[in-house]
């Protein structure tokens, strides 16, 4: 199709144009599939068949926020908060470095606990017991100064979904107080900063339509993220979405394929939410375009907690000490889960 060479060629594409490609894939199973070929020759040209893994240690599930689709958001009561200390952190990476884990991705609530000295003392000691590994933070928002000193303390990454770019669908999703001029200035000055940064959104979230979604694909083609990190919406019972449609898998996909087409070297996880959404999510995600996977390598005992939508799934395929079960399906799909960092390769012409 045109709007693929074009989309290759450019890099971008406009918005009508995006809403125009997106209608013809999800209407089109013949055009989808011809998509995800395409991108899945990009994903190999870059990365091979390799799988890059993510230890991902949930830190905190208390968070001074209320966005409405979340299970942790601030307002829910029936929620368990805990925190982890600086010592289990340190040793769920130490597991994780024994298991063949390169990078730590260290997400949580926004928990004030977690103030500039206690993270970067956190990242600092992270950095000397593991000087080959990649430091992720996916943390939520903070001030400038903030980012910069997580990132001189050490830390490569920064996943901060934008979660939408229209106005009014991130007004629906969030109180007021959440502004999404804030989310973005947090993106730029990560960016800026030098953290390989991450941005994204939820498909399928309430209210959210295939034109919201061109919004946000123009959005990535301007703001040439690092990584992106989408995954379909799942309904969480104590919010207000609770009988909301979960998100379509087969729509991830395709954007999974379009957004490697847009950002050929982009880092690209089969997230969480895929795989708890189909068990076969990993092996779809790769086979789309996705390249990097992220199991659990929180404490099991606090898994439970961190529940942002119902059923999620924190162990299997989707926990670090389920590594060979994520290994040999992988395998068995045709793909290597290898022992790296997993950085962002440069850009081929
Ligand atoms: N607090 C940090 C932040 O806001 O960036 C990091 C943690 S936050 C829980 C991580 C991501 O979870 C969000 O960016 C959001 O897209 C996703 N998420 C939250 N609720 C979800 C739901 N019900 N279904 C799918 N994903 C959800």
């Amino acid at each position: 199709s045109t709007y693929i060479d074009e989309l290759r060629a450019h890099g971008r594409l406009s918005h009508q144009q995006w809403l125009v490609l997106l209608i013809a894939a999800q209407n089109n199973p013949a055009f989808a599939e011809e998509i995800r070929v395409c991108a899945h020759a990009i994903r190999e040209r870059y990365f091979g068949r390799t799988v890059y893994i993510r230890g991902l240690i949930e830190l905190s599930n208390y968070c001074r926020n209320d966005c409405f689709y979340c299970g942790i958001r601030k307002s829910n009561g029936e929620v368990s908060r805990y925190r982890l200390s600086l010592d289990e952190i340190l040793g769920c990476c130490q597991v994780g470095y024994d298991l063949g884990f390169r990078t730590f991705v260290l997400q949580g609530g926004e928990d004030a606990w977690f103030n500039d000295d206690r993270l970067a003392e956190l990242v600092a000691a992270i950095r000397t017991h593991h000087p080959d590994s990649a430091i992720t933070l996916s943390l939520g928002e903070r001030s400038r100064e903030s980012y910069e000193r997580l990132f001189a303390a050490g830390a490569n990454r920064y996943l901060l979904r934008h979660e939408a770019v229209n106005t009014e669908l991130y007004a629906s999703l969030h109180p007021a107080r959440q502004r999404l001029a804030t989310r973005l200035d947090c993106l730029r000055n990560l960016q800026a900063i030098g953290f390989q940064t991450g941005a994204g959104f939820m498909v399928g979230a309430p209210g959210q339509t295939l034109a919201h979604i061109a919004e946000d694909m123009v959005f990535l083609g301007d703001f040439r993220p690092a990584m992106v990190g989408i995954g379909p919406f799942i309904p969480q019972h104590a919010t207000r979405y609770a009988h909301e449609p979960a998100g379509s898998v087969d729509l991830t996909l395709i954007l999974l394929s379009l957004i490697r087409i847009m950002l050929p070297n982009v880092l690209l996880p089969a997230t969480t939410a895929l795989g708890t959404m189909d068990p076969q999510g990993h092996a779809k995600g790769m086979r789309a375009g996705a390249n990097v996977v992220m199991p659990n390598l929180s404490p099991a005992d606090v898994r439970g907690k961190y529940l942002l939508y119902d059923n999620k799934m924190s162990f299997g395929s989707e926990a670090a000490e389920g590594l060979d079960t994520l290994r040999q399906r992988m395998a068995a799909a045709g793909y290597e889960v290898v022992v790296a960092r997993g950085d962002q390769p440069p850009l081929q012409i």
